[in-house]
């Protein structure tokens, strides 16, 4: 299968060109050119997340080895994701079992198998742009922590990540470069854009990136979606609605095309905090991205989500097919505090703050009471202790793996938020 520009379905790549170009040459994400319906007897069979995956995957991607692509994921799936019945018709699938508790593992670490598989078998090398506003970062170190052959340069801004993000981004060494730009999140994202139109650069650095818009992270994405309607089987036959806490917008946009699959899924919720672009624009038809305000849901902190193009393109720019199929609804900070509260308080259950922000906006959505609503759970709420002290004055226990990281030696480059310092570093 292709992959082609969402501004222009002329601009084809095969899916190797796809992941290391990172955006496609006019500017651009790369989406897959269509979507097939996955066959009805899988649908049927998929009670192993492998199995599925695979299946899932090759319908995109048909320049790897069958036996290398089952491989990868395997090797990327190593976690649970389990869907647990939270209270009443809701339910959350936890896909934060991975090495940085946070859903981000799933598409960095497919990513980085993908990127060794093709490099391995040309011996190339690469350099990774990422601009994070806290959970990307510590997925991608982790996952492409001393694959050979593979540069990372890592985007954050200076004092608007939690002191744990930061850790798991700036400790690892090697391979794994952590640049503090004195900047917001928006400044990150406008200076690995930069890099990567930057043709003079280009020509003499091999340059890609890892953030959302890689199309590497988005497709694995579907498999998770896919795993917790399946799970969902065990307690309801009914269509579930899916509440998608959402920032760049790359985790729903799997999920629209979990259902362009074929599966079964009633209705989508875009929840989001502060930054309520895409509520907006469902409401008004006008897309205006905003400088990002800080919030409790930090990785959330988006003021121009960049796969909003491929939200567009899923629904062929039709507003009313959009409409019918999203509803938008946006989160304060005070009433994402009061949900890990309520929530605590009756299931004794601890939301993250991004997954409280799903959670209270499947309550306010109208939905029916007998459908069952899925959240997606993004992050465990150890990465966000700060929020949920504040929250139920509790102090979440931090699982072991992340303690490590809290050990070690921040190593990291500081810049001013402009292109030309970041172009001077990278060269
Ligand atoms: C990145 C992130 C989100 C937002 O995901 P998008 O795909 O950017 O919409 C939500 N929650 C957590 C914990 C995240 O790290």
């Amino acid at each position: 299968m292709n992959f082609v520009s969402t501004r222009d379905s002329n601009v084809r790549n095969h899916f190797k060109n796809a992941v290391f170009h990172g955006l496609a040459p006019d500017g651009g994400l790369f989406i897959p050119e269509n979507i097939p319906v996955l066959k009805a007897h899988l649908q049927n069979k998929a009670d192993d997340i492998h199995y599925l995956g695979y299946e899932m995957m090759r319908l995109m991607i048909d320049d790897i080895p069958s036996d290398a692509l089952q491989e990868i994921i395997n090797k990327t799936l190593t976690f649970k994701i389990p869907l647990i019945h939270l209270e009443a018709n809701t339910y959350l699938l936890e896909v934060f079992h991975g090495p940085t508790l946070a859903f981000k593992d799933v598409g960095a670490r497919f990513m980085a198998n993908v990127m060794e598989y093709y490099l391995k078998s040309k011996n190339d090398s690469v350099t990774i742009l990422v601009a994070t506003s806290g959970d990307t970062g510590s997925a991608i170190a982790n996952a492409f922590h001393n694959k050979e052959n593979i540069n990372i340069y890592i985007f954050y801004p200076s004092e608007k990540v939690t002191h744990l993000q930061e850790q798991q981004m700036t400790t690892l060494g090697g391979n794994i470069h952590a640049v503090e730009v004195q900047g917001t999140f928006d400044d990150c994202q406008k200076i690995v854009k930069s890099a990567l139109m930057d043709n003079d650069l280009s020509r003499r650095i091999n340059l890609t990136t890892a953030n959302s818009i890689n199309v590497a992270r988005l497709l694995p994405q579907m498999i998770y979606h896919v795993w917790g309607l399946q799970q969902l089987k065990a307690y309801s036959d009914i269509c579930p609605v899916l509440s998608v806490p959402s920032g760049n917008f790359g985790n729903l946009v799997s999920a629209v095309y979990a259902k362009k699959l074929g599966f079964g899924i009633e209705h989508f919720i875009a929840a989001t905090n502060a930054n309520n672009i895409v509520p907006d624009y469902l409401k008004t038809g006008n897309f205006e991205p905003r400088p990002s305000i800080k919030t409790y849901s930090n990785a959330m902190d988006v003021g121009n989500p960049s796969n909003f193009e491929r939200l567009l393109c899923a629904y062929n720019d039709n507003l009313d097919a959009m409409r019918s199929d999203i509803s938008g609804i946006s989160i304060s900070d005070e009433d994402t505090l009061a949900e890990i509260r309520r929530v605590y308080d009756e299931t004794g259950y601890i939301l993250d703050p991004h997954t409280a922000v799903g959670v209270a906006a499947s309550s306010r959505a109208d939905v029916n009471s007998d459908t069952p609503v899925i959240v997606t759970a993004t992050a465990h709420p150890a990465k966000f202790p700060e929020v949920i002290r504040r929250a139920i004055n509790i102090e979440p226990e931090i699982p072991e793996r992340l303690q490590v990281a809290v050990a070690g030696k921040k190593q990291s480059i500081v810049i001013a938020a402009e292109y030309e310092q970041a172009k001077d570093l990278l060269e």
